[in-house]
């Protein structure tokens, strides 16, 4: 049996490592979870989160909805294989041909603002019988004090309740008959706390009554956590604490639909990278290796990853802090402190990042080096599903001529 040092070295670093006993496990949890407690649930994958084709490709073999937010997107999903049907359409920036297609072929759109529903309205005209959710925006920071992540100024998407924009929607799209079957709430919070979850779906019910609306689905959003070594709520008590706000939606009717990201994606990624050099400033070792801050933290968010050390052999205690940095030429590219007395990280040590799949892959810019391998490990065995970028990548659609076109 190879130990994990000689496994490692059967991979190309710095690399990002999908653990799909991992996934899969985050998935079935959350599956098994929600079905308990609601009849008709619909599971969509939220794609900017982490849009690694494999990934996504599995999705789908589960039976995952696409949750898309851009034309880019949607386009993906389609290039995955995704039917218009297995399509949830979000987010502001929608192209009509993407609007268009999801609502004639019984996909999901959720309306973000006035112009989509004018456009659907326009479309009315020619295709009966149209189908539309509608996102809802109200003052969630007063019912969740400090928990919104935009605080006073309040959130920018969907349609505002307490200004009468979302009652002038619901107006515009029955006088015209297009059918309102879902309300959508998806919020950013600081907290991913119960209460969050509580408001929004105490608000859809609200609205529901004062509406009289007849709902295919309720759309709850995403921004779960998901296996993290704290106490944060299981997915059964967030499935609760919604499902206590509905009493009066019958399930087997109305389907509860999830959009999750970061609780499927965050815990199954790991980050390698590999010392290859250490020099020593004022009273600090630091530590060179072949990643960087920019792949796993481009936005600088100051995030901390958990991490493991993997040597040949153990080596010296180090009398020294330790800061480890990354390949490019940016003074901030530093991703670890060490305090003094830890292991001492000597070349051709791996250091793994733990829960780096949410708003990485996607978030690695182009700068310096290009984007790094992305394997699949299962069984033992690693497999590459995503090949370094090199200069060649990098050149495709670009001309070093100028041509007319
Ligand atoms: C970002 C987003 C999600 C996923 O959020 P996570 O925090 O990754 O779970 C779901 N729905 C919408 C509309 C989003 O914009």
């Amino acid at each position: 049996m190879k130990n994990r040092y000689e496994k490692l070295q059967t991979i190309q670093t710095p690399a990002f490592i999908l653990d799909k006993s991992r996934l899969e496990k985050n998935l079935d949890n959350m599956i098994c979870s929600f079905e308990k407690h609601w009849k008709n649930i619909i599971i969509g994958y939220s794609y900017k989160t982490n849009s690694l084709p494999w990934l996504l490709k599995y999705m789908q073999s589960k039976g995952i909805y696409a949750e898309v937010v851009s034309p880019d997107e949607y386009a993906l999903a389609k290039e995955i294989g995704y039917e218009d049907d297995k399509i949830i359409l979000n987010g502001p920036y929608k192209s009509q041909e993407s609007i268009k297609s999801v609502l004639l072929n019984g996909g999901i759109l959720n309306i973000d603002a006035i112009e989509e529903a004018k456009y659907v309205v326009e479309l009315s005209k020619e295709f009966n019988n149209l189908k539309v959710g509608v996102r809802i925006n109200f003052d969630l920071e007063k019912y969740a004090p400090s928990e919104t992540l935009m605080g006073k100024e309040s959130g920018r998407f969907g349609f505002n309740i307490e200004n009468g924009s979302f009652e002038d929607v619901l107006q515009l799209l029955k006088n015209n008959g297009v059918d309102i079957v879902g309300l959508h709430s998806h919020v950013s919070t600081k907290t991913k706390s119960l209460n969050v979850f509580r408001e929004s779906a105490k608000m859809i019910s609200k609205l529901i009554k004062k509406y009289n609306l007849n709902l295919d689905y309720i759309d709850i959003g995403g921004g779960f956590f998901g296996d993290k070594p704290t106490n944060a709520p299981t997915y059964e008590e967030y499935i609760l604490a919604i499902k206590n706000e509905l009493k009066e939606i019958d399930d087997s009717k109305t389907a509860l639909i999830f959009e999750p990201g970061v609780a499927l994606a965050a815990s199954a990624f790991q980050y390698i990278c590999k010392v290859f050099d250490e020099k020593i400033h004022k009273d600090f070792n630091i530590i060179l290796t072949d990643g960087s801050i920019m792949q796993i933290d481009a936005q600088m968010n100051n995030r901390k990853f958990p991490y493991n050390v993997i040597s040949k052999d153990k080596g010296s205690t180090s009398d020294l802090k330790q800061i480890v940095s990354g390949f490019t030429c940016m003074e901030k590219d530093r991703f670890i402190y060490i305090d003094k007395n830890a292991q001492k990280l000597k070349k051709d040590d791996y250091i793994e990042l733990l829960f780096t799949g949410a708003y990485t892959l996607n978030f690695t810019p182009l700068f310096i080096q290009f984007l790094p391998n992305v394997y699949v490990y299962e069984n033992d065995k690693y497999y590459l599903v995503r090949k370094k970028w090199g200069a060649k990548e990098y050149m495709i659609n670009n001309s070093t001529e100028l041509e007319l076109k």
